[in-house]
């Protein structure tokens, strides 16, 4: 292959190997990457797309519009399955999004999914199902996918970090160091851990009489990290190793996820590592165990712990920044970070004007009470709330039958708009009371702060959609 970004291409000789002359190849595969001589990598999108419409056509084989597997799966087989493969390698070509055709064919499979799911008509804009089903638009969640491993690879030590190409994914995200390391086996642990249940807690008496009993807990605040160390055995101290006389010795904590992480084998944090080694040295000296302690229940020790955390989280600020994070908890923030620009773009966005109003933001929540619900509930809450349904003024704009005034209350003048059906038409003003708690709404804002199963007995109750003309 030729790598070059000339137009025209001076005279060269091309190299010889066993007598036999190689000759130019187009494009090359790496690794299961497509690679062109421009690096535009229009080629791999090309075939990226193709494998995931293939893989998505296959797998909706299963599913119909009556029957199949319930919504919400669909949506995990698009986001567990198909997603994956379109994203693959991201981390080299996300820069190829600069141009809105290759965005547009990359958003292409993720309607199909969303459409697949709400059976929302072909006229609802892809923005509206993206907000909808909680999804990110394809281009920013390409460049998270690339954002997240070149993270991995950085703290792994093998990032070169340049300003320009793709090395330009990380300056603009704000993120804290992470404590990431190449998961480590580590099967000398000399402490035993042990998560004690609730109903052995309330028994009393966890820890053996001759122990030592030491309660930990810690506390992040937005003003910073803490750390609590309490012990009525030994007074309040950190440092258990110049205690001499301490053959057996408790550990107590709330925090499950640490115990865990400290009894199992294998990490991929350099704390966790470090401070499995740091109780393991310590087996000589005495015998450790690790308690859990459920947290908030007025065990004394535990809350006095906490009480220590807060206050420590008031201290040191300059030393916070320090601690380095997680990879877990650097990968929310970075999902944070990415979420913020698509609530952004959502903001600033001037079509989708009904969709805007009653899905204002992204919300898991709401989603996820929508894909719990039936199929048809899903489609006429969706035709609904965007204005894309088959009734009223959308259907005659789409050159549907449809009725000019009201079906509800008759009233010359009164359309059947979605405000109409959602806040005002007084023939359903008894059925609004009920499901939504006001005879007349204000406006879509006020629909958007209900919830998804008041709004869907609302158009249940109405039979709006089994009138006439549902598709
Ligand atoms: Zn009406």
């Amino acid at each position: 292959m030729l790598f070059t970004g000339r137009i025209k291409i001076p005279q060269f000789q091309l190299p010889v190997l066993n007598d036999t002359t190689l000759t130019l190849s187009p494009t090359a595969k790496y690794l299961g990457v497509e690679i062109d001589t421009k690096l535009s990598w229009k080629i791999n999108i090309e075939k990226r797309k193709n494998k995931a419409y293939t893989t998505y056509y296959t797998c909706k084989k299963i599913v119909n519009k009556n029957w199949g597997l319930k919504p919400s799966i669909i949506m995990w087989m698009y986001t567990a399955v198909i997603r994956p493969i379109l994203t693959y390698g991201a981390l080299v070509w996300w820069a190829a999004l600069n141009k809105q055709y290759i965005i547009r064919k990359l958003n292409g499979i993720q309607r199909a999914a969303c459409a697949g799911v709400t059976g929302a008509i072909r006229s609802c804009p892809t923005d509206s199902l993206n907000v909808i089903l909680h999804q990110l638009p394809m281009d920013i969640f390409i460049q998270k996918t690339a954002a997240i491993a070149a993270i991995r690879i950085k703290e792994l030590g093998g990032w070169n970090q340049q300003n320009y190409g793709h090395s330009v994914i990380l300056n603009k995200l704000t993120i804290n160091k992470s404590d990431y390391i190449l998961p480590k086996l580590d099967f000398n642990r000399h402490f035993q851990v042990r998560i004690p249940s609730r109903r052995e807690w309330r028994r009393g008496s966890i820890a053996e009489e001759d122990t030592t009993s030491v309660y930990t807990d810690g506390s992040k605040m937005d003003c910073g990290v803490g750390t609590g160390v309490f012990s009525a055995d030994l007074g309040i101290s950190l440092s258990i190793q110049n205690h001499g006389n301490i053959h057996k010795a408790t550990i107590f904590t709330d925090s499950q996820a640490a115990l865990l992480a400290l009894s199992s084998p294998m990490t991929n944090s350099s704390i966790v590592h470090n401070c499995k080694r740091a109780l393991s040295s310590i087996k000589d000296k005495l015998q450790l165990n690790l308690i859990w302690v459920p947290g908030h229940r007025n065990i004394f020790g535990n809350e006095k712990a906490d009480e220590l955390a807060k206050a420590g989280a008031f201290l040191n600020e300059s030393e916070a920044e320090l601690i380095p994070s997680p990879l877990g908890s650097i990968k929310g923030e970075i999902n944070r970070q990415f979420q913020q620009v698509a609530n952004n773009r959502w903001k600033n966005i001037t079509k989708c004007v009904i969709t805007k109003q009653l899905w204002p933001t992204y919300d898991r929540k709401r989603t996820n009470d929508l894909l719990n619900r039936s199929r048809k509930n899903i489609y006429r809450i969706t035709a609904t709330t965007t204005g894309h349904w088959p009734l009223g003024e959308h259907a005659s704009k789409m050159g549907m039958p449809y009725n000019d005034i009201c079906r509800g209350c008759g009233v010359a003048g009164n359309k059947e708009t979605i405000f109409h059906f959602l806040c005002e038409c007084p023939a359903l003003a008894q059925i609004r009371h009920k499901a939504l708690g006001i005879q007349q709404a204000p406006n879509l804002e006020w629909i958007s702060t209900k919830s998804i199963s008041g709004i869907s007995s609302f158009i249940e109750t109405s039979k709006w959609f089994e009138r006439e003309g549902e598709t």
